[in-house]
């Protein structure tokens, strides 16, 4: 119905364990029903009947159990019925996995037998990690767990924007629209889109944010029985591998998801199999409807999120544009920052850039159009151990008069006055 012509409507009969491939058109959204039988969107049941709009360039898939007839209104990239898929056994990885969370919380002491699976989820690039990770989620939900997703993805992250690694609860199955509630992430600002920009720093952030859900979990037997669902980058060769074992390690990850990659998985079954306690390493197969994304697009997708932080997914928010004093803000930089000359140290040493140094800026023209984020620090002692309350974006500076023009998502004093640089950009379209 509404206002769209009945020309562009079609119906599309899905049999059981089937599923529909969609790349909305660049331009124009895409409208979609369910008119009858049960259907997914990875892990999220769709509501019968209900019509559900879709962004240009979203890819996605309806993956129908038993059989469905779904409707759909507007021009497509592509759509295509696929009746191979691996959906049984991503399932079937949800059922153990529930299993778990049920010991977990029927057994009473506070121990290691209280913890539920930490499921992380590995492979390279375009394998189909988010949203494997994103089908466990919901599924989870669905039953009433609370299960914690963790994305220490930097690059294509699913929790907020580009450059930040992050948790947050899932409190109900993921809505197919919207992505992950953004209201109570726990974010660690990277500040770079690939971690070889500092290493080091990398694996602080992911021991800061290990730590801080432990000390969450240790208070809270609902969220340690529903574990966690830890969704990593697709850099798996030389340092992104250690990086995996890193994450691994720090988590504490008890199953490994391993997709689409023969040899890695060989590699961390024999990596892990010394380790106390168990750690199963599962081999799961890639779905033949990942779509692979180049350079060029994973460059838009990041700076859409950026828009969509201040802007909203639908242009429903309106972020404020805001003039503070040079003097007024507190900028650092982790790492990178000027070392010290040759001539102030000792004779024969070298000088080393710290990667973990917290460097405070001087405020230039380098600040424009770069995405900074507003941290929780008290000192500036505090900023690597800190989470990060949300972004700003600088939109001028005028040095003459000393004066910073940025855009927040709302108006009023920011959180707090330190600010964190790194290498995030972002252009205004
Ligand atoms: P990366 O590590 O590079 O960020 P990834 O391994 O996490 O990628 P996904 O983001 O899960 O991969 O998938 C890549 C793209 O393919 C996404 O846009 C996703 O929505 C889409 N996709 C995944 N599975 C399907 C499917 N079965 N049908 C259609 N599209 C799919």
């Amino acid at each position: 119905g509404g206002s769209a012509s009945s020309s562009t409507i079609k119906q599309v009969k899905l049999d059981k364990e089937s599923e529909l491939r969609i790349e909305v058109g660049n331009d124009t959204p895409l409208r979609l029903r369910l008119l009858n039988g049960n259907a997914e969107i990875f892990g999220t049941e769709l509501p019968p009947e209900i019509w559900l709009t879709f962004p240009p360039r979203l890819k996605f898939a309806v993956f129908s159990w038993y059989g469905a007839t779904i409707e759909m209104d507007g021009a497509t990239e592509t759509d295509y019925v696929a009746d191979e898929t691996p959906m049984i056994s991503y399932v079937n990885v949800h059922a153990v996995l529930e299993g778990r969370r049920s010991r977990a919380k029927a057994s009473s002491d506070d121990s290691e037998s209280s913890q539920g699976p930490r499921v992380i989820v590995v492979g390279p690039t375009d394998s189909g990690k988010s949203t494997l990770s994103r089908m466990l989620l919901s599924w989870a939900a669905k039953q009433g767990w609370k299960p914690t997703f963790v994305d220490l993805d930097i690059g294509q992250g699913s929790i907020t924007i580009p450059g930040c690694i992050a948790a947050t609860p899932i409190e109900m199955p993921i809505d197919p629209v919207e992505g992950i509630p953004l209201e109570i992430p726990l974010v660690y600002f990277f500040g770079h889109t690939t971690p070889s920009n500092n290493v080091e720093l990398y694996k602080v952030l992911v021991k800061e944010l290990a730590g801080m859900l432990d000390r969450q979990f240790a208070g809270n037997a609902e969220s340690r029985a529903s574990g966690m669902v830890i969704n990593t980058m697709g850099w798996i060769e030389g340092v992104g591998y250690d990086l995996l074992l890193h994450a691994i390690r720090t988590f504490k990850a008890n199953v490994v998801l391993v997709l689409g990659q023969e040899k890695l998985w060989s590699m961390l079954k024999r990596e892990v199999s010394k380790s106390e306690p168990i750690v199963d390493v599962v081999k799961l197969q890639k779905s033949g409807g990942v779509v692979n994304r180049n350079a060029k697009y994973r460059q838009r997708a990041r700076s859409y999120r950026i828009r969509e932080y201040f802007y909203g997914l639908a242009n429903d928010l309106s972020p404020h544009s805001n003039i503070a004093n040079f003097s007024d803000l507190f900028i650092y930089r982790v790492g990178g920052g000027p070392q010290a000359p040759r001539s102030a140290l000792p004779i024969g040493a070298e000088p080393a850039a710290d990667p973990t140094r917290v460097v405070a800026m001087n405020i230039n023209r380098d600040l424009l159009h770069l995405v900074l984020a507003v941290s929780f620090a008290k000192d500036p002692d505090e900023i690597i151990s800190s989470n990060v309350a949300g972004f700003i974006y600088v939109t001028d500076v005028d040095i003459q008069r000393k004066k910073i023009t940025y855009l927040a998502p709302s108006a009023g004093e920011l959180p707090s006055k330190f600010l964190i640089m790194g290498s995030l950009t972002w252009l205004e379209t």
